[in-house]
């Protein structure tokens, strides 16, 4: 059975959503890790700061970290409403590019003639393509259980992208905390 065409979609943004949880399990680990070498350092505790920063090799690598790891969410964040952006396009006019000929709706193949009891290639034929009829897309029905279970997935992605936001300028909050402004 080919696999309906939204179900790729849906996995796709389900499989960006996993990095999310991935990343944001470290960026967690993050904000304890710099909150206490912050207390370490207003309290003046120099072996205590040591031991935080011995995992990163220092304060600029701490920070390093904090900014990858704010880099990924934002690049994840992209992902996902790439994702949802096509899977809204696909619910609106319900057609997708064709796979046959890659959305193009036609081949080119080259011809041949016989000459003298040898094949010569004398010009390239353009075919429609048989999948689309030469549309460069085909169209796919959905059914309305299906629809209204894909919105409410569009109104989680929507609430996940806030969490996002807030992690994120959080993020950047904490770089800004561990000393440099250009987060
Ligand atoms: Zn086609």
């Amino acid at each position: 059975m080919i696999e309906h065409p939204i179900s790729l979609f849906l996995d796709e943004i389900l499989e960006h959503m996993k990095e999310y949880q991935d990343e944001i399990e470290n960026a967690q680990t993050l904000f304890e890790n710099v909150f206490k070498y912050s207390q370490a350092k207003s309290s003046k505790s120099r072996s205590r700061q040591a031991l935080i920063l011995k995992q990163y090799g220092g304060e600029k690598e701490l920070r390093k970290v904090c900014l990858n790891c704010c880099n990924k969410l934002n690049r994840i964040k992209k992902s996902i409403s790439e994702s949802n952006q096509k899977l809204e396009e696909l619910l609106t006019h319900k057609t997708l590019k064709c796979y046959t000929c890659r959305g193009q709706g036609s081949f080119t193949k080259p011809l041949y003639v016989r000459e003298r009891g040898s094949l010569r290639q004398s010009t390239i034929q353009v075919v429609d393509c048989p999948e689309c009829d030469g549309r460069g897309k085909v169209s796919f029905n959905i059914n309305l259980e299906s629809e209204v279970i894909i919105k409410q997935f569009f109104e989680f992605v929507k609430y996940f992208d806030s969490i996002f936001d807030c992690t994120i300028t959080c993020m950047r909050n904490l770089i800004k905390a561990l000393g440099g402004d250009n987060a």
